[in-house]
């Protein structure tokens, strides 16, 4: 047992309760692998749809390569490069992988958490563990322990503080085909295409979704409405130098809210879901935020956009939102 881990993992999974663990992107709501019974309560807890894959975390290379069937060279490669850290790998799964966790796919996607809590109870744990957000199914991910807390009981969730997530979003995924050396885009987050590219064989291609398109075909998690705020949210890209989040009940401006946001896309990344958070609970029935100019063109906003594009209920380009 190390010290930064205040409870033993497996004392809690055996007192059938699942754990709450920080890692650099948001807080995840982790089950053993091999303990179907606490695999099913993650889908019971968070009203999450079964057609909805699991993310599998490791301690080690050499666990995830115990998940999968094959394990191709640009595997361990990226893996050695990006590993611990924000890059989830789809890959051909083992047997012994349940359906339940893959939603029935013959693939399974994994992942080493950058978060010396994540890694400590990973080293501990009787197995890898499947971790998704720790919310409710559609609304916004947790960067607290706080926001798990106000969530989950705690007669089921043991939360485990590590403090406020680095990276803020979601995991960039990527699919790898072996049989036709192709990897697909299937999510963004704060590893960006050109990070990928730049450690690719000439052999590999990179596979991106239609243009407009989500990732859906290979992606089954990826339904539109995700990541959202209990308030309508409009998203626009405005002239207006200062990047801002508001609520507002009467649509005057000497009423709004306003919270201000980074212009730098990781740097708005890590504050995002705590400002869609903050909004949420200021009076007023609406929310809106404000990009900066040029963000559609900078593959840095890319993870953001994709997530604000599943939030968003309403879209405007060039336009403020209460002008
Ligand atoms: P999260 O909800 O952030 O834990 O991420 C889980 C997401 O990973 C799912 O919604 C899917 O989009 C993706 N995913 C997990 N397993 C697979 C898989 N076998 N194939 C494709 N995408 C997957
Ligand atoms: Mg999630």
């Amino acid at each position: 047992m190390t010290s930064l881990l205040s409870v033993d993992p497996a004392a809690v999974f055996d007192s059938g309760r699942l754990i709450a663990m920080p890692t650099e992107t948001v807080y995840g709501l982790a089950a053993p692998i091999n303990r179907p019974d606490l695999v099913a309560r993650i889908f019971e807890l968070k009203g999450r749809p079964a057609s909805n894959p699991l993310i599998v975390h490791v301690g080690s290379t050499e666990q995830a390569r115990g998940c999968v069937r094959e394990w191709p060279a640009l595997a361990q490669h990226l893996a050695e490069r990006f590993w611990p850290g924000p890059l989830t790998l789809v890959l051909p799964k083992a047997n012994h992988i349940s359906d339940v966790i893959t939603a029935g796919q013959g693939t399974v996607a994994l992942r080493m958490p950058d978060h010396p809590v994540a890694l400590a109870i990973l080293r501990v744990s009787p197995a890898p563990l499947v971790a998704p957000s720790a919310n409710l199914f559609t609304r916004l991910s947790p960067t607290r322990a706080e926001d798990v807390s106000a969530v989950f009981d705690s007669a089921d969730v043991e939360v485990v503080d590590g403090g406020p997530c680095r990276v803020g979003i979601e995991s960039t995924i990527i699919g790898l085909d072996p049989a036709t050396k192709t990897l697909r885009w299937l999510r963004p987050g704060l590893i960006s295409q050109a990070d990928i590219r730049a450690e690719m064989p000439a052999d590999w291609r990179l596979e991106l979704p239609p243009a407009g398109q989500e990732a859906a075909p290979d992606a089954p998690g990826q339904m539109r409405e995700h990541y959202r705020p209990i308030k309508s949210l409009t998203v626009v890209v405005s002239e207006r130098p200062a990047s801002a989040i508001f609520a507002s009940a009467t649509g005057e401006e000497a009423s709004w809210v306003v919270l201000p946001l980074p212009e730098d896309a990781a740097a708005a990344a890590r504050q995002l879901y705590q400002a869609l958070r903050q909004a949420d609970q200021a009076d007023g029935e609406r929310i809106g935020l404000r990009l900066p100019p040029g963000c559609r063109d900078d593959p840095a906003w890319e993870g953001v956009l994709n997530r604000l594009a599943k939030a968003a209920t309403d879209w405007r380009d060039e336009c403020d939102p209460v002008s």
